[in-house]
């Protein structure tokens, strides 16, 4: 599929960049970009489903994310917060305090991933509350540092993840859920929360619950509002802090601002990051400040809050907000879905379309009545669609879940185009025209 410089960059990739912070899905060298196509190094332009991760919320070259970082450059600015005030993290902050509106006088802590945000605000929890329990969930993607992977459950995590202080429930999946009955598999899990709560986990050493309102990484998993309000409920009843992790829906990717809003919960913690940098590395904790505030200099980076990765998240949030990106992705995402539910109706691969606005799943079986995940196909569905002109990824706990996390401009023609190609791609490694050697290096996670 790939001609000369795109094979060049691929090998070289190969021979200089560390297999320990790749996962690869097709041969994949973009050079350039622009709203929800990248243009890859022999000249091609693929239609982005991933938006690199759920980074590109905006759209790649995004004129006022360009036109903010250009400026602050410009201006020549210091390192970071750590010993100075200054002013595009502090007005970065006043923004995010903002937008979440958060129940309680917060503030905001600055880092460069969700990783760090996370493993910071595990030790902030703790410090604060002076109990040592954290309760996360199977499948969750907390990140990949040792303290934020030990929050997670994700198989992918599962070799190496140290499993500091969290104790895991089980994760709500509607599709897999036993007897099918998805509302009885999440009261029966709001319900083994209260009995351990009640027995091993005691809430008097229960600092926190850590929940991401739709399971990305997991799967796209999204439980009902009335699983969240539950989680809350009880988080109230024990005086347990409730974390919401939106480093990969958050910014308007549900087709609202946060993850959480459909449901009416009031998260006390909010982490955020990916889309937060608008393609520079920032990450943010937004939560109250007598959790933030409990020690000096207990939780810093040198370059966290960066002016210039602020003033690109600035930047992003304008753009967010003036180019209406929560209603389109709303809008788009709505049809986007439908289109894909037509698309797999007609397919015996498909077992299952699910998500909201553009946070989408389409779950991959080999048999509809055993549900028997369909990993490898999975993976040549990747490869197939970026020879067709598609990038999309792969997530979930068995690898068999495409995720579709387009730019949030994705407009409805190029939303057509892309279902158009996935089901082209599915039909083609349906009829076997994918060689299992296509995978060799390129067999994602
Ligand atoms: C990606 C992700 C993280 C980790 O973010 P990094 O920037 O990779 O460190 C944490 N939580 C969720 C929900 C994510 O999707």
């Amino acid at each position: 599929m790939s001609s000369r410089r795109v094979d060049d960059l691929v090998a070289r990739d190969r021979a200089s960049i560390a297999e320990a912070q790749k996962i690869r899905f097709f041969p994949f060298a973009p050079v350039a970009a622009d709203g929800a196509h990248v243009i890859d190094a022999d000249g091609r332009r693929l239609l982005d489903f991933t938006a690199g991760w759920a980074v590109a919320n905006t759209g790649y070259g995004n004129a006022r994310v360009r036109a903010a970082i250009l400026a602050e450059v410009e201006r020549g600015s210091y390192a970071g917060v750590v010993s100075a005030a200054i002013e595009p993290p502090i007005v970065l902050a006043e923004r995010l305090l903002e937008l979440t509106a958060l129940r309680r006088p917060s503030k905001v802590w600055f880092g460069h991933s969700g990783s760090d945000a996370n493993e910071a605000l595990a030790r902030l929890v703790r410090r604060a509350t002076g109990r040592s329990r954290i309760i996360t969930f199977n499948g969750a993607y907390h990140g990949s540092t040792d303290g934020s992977a030990a929050l997670s459950g994700h198989t992918a995590q599962a070799r190496w993840a140290a499993s500091d202080h969290a104790a895991r429930l089980p994760f709500p999946d509607a599709y897999r859920a036993p007897g099918e009955n998805a509302a009885a598999e999440e009261a029966s899990i709001l319900e083994l929360l209260e009995r351990r709560l009640g027995f091993d986990w005691p809430p008097s050493d229960t600092a926190a619950l850590l929940v991401e309102p739709i399971q990305s990484d997991g799967g796209i998993l999204a439980p009902s509002p009335a699983f969240l309000r539950g989680l809350e409920r009880i988080c109230r009843d024990h005086d347990i802090l409730l974390a919401v992790d939106e480093v990969k829906v958050g910014l308007g990717r549900t087709g609202e601002w946060f993850g959480w809003q459909e449901s009416g919960i009031e998260p006390d913690l909010v982490v955020l990051g990916k889309a937060l940098g608008a393609g520079l590395p920032l990450s943010a904790i937004v939560g109250p400040s007598e959790i933030l505030d409990v020690e000096p200099s207990i939780a810093l980076f040198t370059t966290a809050g960066n002016p210039i990765a602020c003033a690109a998240a600035l930047g992003g949030l304008d753009a967010i907000e003036h180019e209406r990106l929560v209603t389109n992705a709303a809008l788009v995402g709505a049809k986007l879905a439908a289109k894909l539910r037509r698309m797999a109706a007609g397919r015996a691969l498909t077992g299952d379309v699910r998500g909201r606005g553009l946070v989408l799943g389409v779950e991959l079986v080999r048999d509809l009545a055993t549900k028997e995940p369909a990993d490898r196909e999975t993976a040549k569905v990747c490869y197939r669609a970026a020879q067709l002109g598609l990038a999309v990824f792969y997530v979930g706990m068995r690898s068999n879940v495409l995720e579709i996390t387009p730019p949030l401009c994705l407009t409805v023609a190029e939303a057509e185009e892309g279902v158009e190609i996935l089901g082209q791609a599915i039909d083609d490694v349906t009829a076997g025209r994918v060689p299992d050697g296509a995978l060799d290096g390129f067999a994602g996670w």
